[in-house]
C-alpha cells in the first residue's frame, strides 16, 4: 500500500453507510477499502505466531501491550480500559478483556455467550458505540481473557451479537475463523446462519478457559514443580484434579488440585500412587514388590512414605477432606 493513500485515509473522515453485507461503502476508504480488516488479521496472525513461539496459549500482557508493527505503525492489542481500540483503527475497537476472576464468578450468561460489561454507565460512551458498531458491521474482535494477573488467553474471532443499553451489556459469540473466512470469501458476510454454531465453539472455549485458568492457578501454587518429584518442566507438568470434574466437590479451586508430572499424574489417576489425609505419598502394593528398571524403583517405589510438596500458602494446600475421599479409592484399588 503506497504511503501517501494509507495517510489519506487517516486524515479523511468516515462517513461509512452500513452494508448488511461484509464491508460499507466509503468514500475515502475506497482507497482501500479493506484495511480495517487487514489490521484484523494482522493481529490474528501475530496471536497465532506468538503462541507457537511460546508453546502456550496463555500470553503475558508486556507482550499484548507492546503489540505488533503494521505498515510502520505500532498496534498494540490490549490496554487497562477493557475495550481497546488502537489508534490505527479508525472507529471499531480491535479487543476486548476480562480482568482474571475466581474459578465461578466467570462472565457468562444463561444463553452459553459472554456477558461483557459496557465501559462506564454511559450506553453512547465511544468506546460502548464502537462495539455497537462491531455488532452492526458483523466486524471481528480478540477477547483476552484475564486468567490469572498478568496472563491472557486471546480468543478469536469473537462478535458482539447482543446489546443491552438497560443492563449495560453486550453479548458476545465466539466463531470459527476457518468458517467465518470461508463465508467472506462467499461474499455471504460474517453472519450468515451462525448462532448455533456460535453458541456450541462458545461453550467449547468457555470449558477450555476453566481448564485453563485452573492449570495456571495450580502452576502458581506449586511453584511449577511436581509435588511428589518437584520436576520443574512446565511442559511435563499437569494440574491434577483431586475429586475428578465430573463428581461432586470436584471443582477447580486449587486445593481441590495437584500439580503432578505426566508419569506422577497417570499414576495417581490409576491408583498406583496414592496421597492420605496427612500429605503422605503410598505405593499400590502389588507395585512395591515388583521389580524391573530404574524408572519402578526411583520413580514409583521410592516415593513410598514420602511427603506431598504442598504450596506455601496454607488455603491453597490439597484440601484433607477431598484428599480421604479420594484416598479410600486408592485403598480399595490396592
Ligand atoms: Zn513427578
Amino acid at each position: 500500500m503506497p504511503n501517501s493513500a494509507f495517510k489519506l485515509v487517516f486524515k479523511g473522515r468516515f462517513h461509512g453507510v452500513d452494508d448488511p453485507e461484509w464491508g460499507w461503502y466509503d468514500p475515502v476508504m475506497e482507497f482501500y477499502p479493506n484495511m480495517d480488516m487487514q489490521v484484523r488479521s494482522a493481529a490474528f496472525a501475530w496471536l497465532r505466531e506468538q503462541m507457537d513461539l511460546l508453546g502456550d496459549d496463555v500470553l503475558p500482557r508486556a507482550l499484548l501491550s507492546r503489540g505488533f508493527v503494521f505498515q510502520g505503525h505500532r498496534v498494540p492489542l490490549i490496554s487497562p480500559k477493557g475495550i481497546f481500540k488502537p489508534r490505527i483503527l479508525p472507529d471499531i475497537p480491535l479487543s476486548i478483556t476480562t480482568a482474571p476472576r475466581g474459578p465461578y464468578d466467570d462472565s457468562f450468561g444463561p444463553d452459553g455467550l459472554l456477558a461483557y460489561r459496557y465501559r462506564g454507565s454511559d450506553p453512547r460512551h465511544r468506546d460502548n458505540a464502537g462495539l455497537r458498531l462491531a455488532m452492526r458491521r458483523g466486524t471481528p474482535l480478540v477477547y483476552f481473557h484475564g486468567v490469572v494477573p498478568g496472563k491472557y488467553l486471546a480468543v478469536w474471532p469473537v462478535f458482539i451479537v447482543g446489546d443491552d443499553p438497560h443492563g449495560l451489556t453486550f453479548t458476545v459469540a465466539v466463531d470459527d475463523a476457518q468458517t467465518v473466512r470461508d463465508g467472506l470469501a462467499r461474499g455471504t458476510g460474517a453472519a450468515d446462519d451462525a448462532s448455533a454454531r456460535r453458541v456450541y465453539i462458545t461453550s467449547q472455549v468457555r470449558q477450555r478457559l476453566h481448564q485453563r485458568g485452573f492449570r495456571e492457578r495450580v502452576m502458581q501454587a506449586y511453584r511449577r514443580q511436581c509435588a511428589m518429584c518437584r520436576l520443574k518442566h512446565a511442559e511435563l507438568l499437569d494440574a491434577a484434579h483431586i475429586i475428578g470434574d465430573t463428581e461432586a466437590g470436584g471443582d477447580p479451586v486449587v486445593p481441590n488440585g495437584l500439580s503432578l508430572c505426566k508419569i506422577h499424574h497417570a499414576a495417581f489417576d490409576q491408583n498406583i500412587l496414592g496421597v492420605d489425609p496427612d500429605y503422605r505419598i503410598l505405593v499400590r502394593e502389588d507395585i512395591l514388590h515388583e521389580k524391573d528398571g530404574p524408572m519402578l524403583r526411583h520413580g514409583l517405589q521410592e516415593l513410598q512414605g514420602s511427603r506431598l510438596i504442598v504450596p506455601r500458602r496454607a488455603d491453597l494446600r490439597p484440601d484433607r477432606d477431598r484428599l480421604a475421599r479420594r484416598f479410600e479409592k486408592f485403598l480399595k484399588a490396592g
